[in-house]
């Protein structure tokens, strides 16, 4: 490799570099705003992991932060991150994500969601579903019904 194409490959790379940076800043700002957006007190849904149930009560907005040893101060942990620390009928203590709230295992764990996801399945449910038939019935049965009602009249009048 010559000389100015190694020139080249380090201005590629410190404009690659600075491109993320920026990339990352914005982030950290658009996240910066939801935690100050978010709400220092809350009521809301929780999931707790220890009495394995649901439960809706208030939760307390905690943003975490690292502790310089050298220093003896605070700083921001990168990626910046918080969440509502809220506290079961027995006083275990549950989590709600208010950064990554895409990954907040809430989802995933509460049963309530789980059964409303259902609910909300079978409202959206079509004919052609396998569940269809299992929630509503089969779609065809007055059809049937009816065809056959109109078969045992035909065959009566067939015997009259
Ligand atoms: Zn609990």
């Amino acid at each position: 490799m010559n000389k100015i194409d190694h020139l080249k490959k380090r201005i590629d790379y410190n404009q690659e570099q600075r491109k993320r940076d920026k990339q990352r800043s914005e982030r950290d700002s658009e996240t910066r705003r939801t935690i100050d957006e978010s709400p220092g007190i809350a009521k809301m849904d929780f999931w707790c992991e220890k009495c394995r149930q649901d439960f809706t009560g208030e939760g307390i907005k905690a943003i975490p932060y690292g502790l310089d040893l050298n220093s003896n101060e605070h700083y921001e942990l990168s990626p910046l991150r918080a969440y509502y620390i809220g506290h079961c009928p027995t006083g275990h203590r549950a989590i709600r994500y208010i950064t990554d709230k895409h990954r907040d295992p809430y989802f995933y764990q509460s049963v309530m969601l789980q059964h409303q996801r259902v609910e909300y399945a079978d409202d959206i449910l079509q004919p052609s579903d396998e569940r269809f038939r299992k929630v509503y019935g089969d779609p065809l049965k007055p059809y049937y019904e009816a065809q056959e009602q109109e078969e045992r009249a035909n065959w009566k009048k067939r015997l009259l």
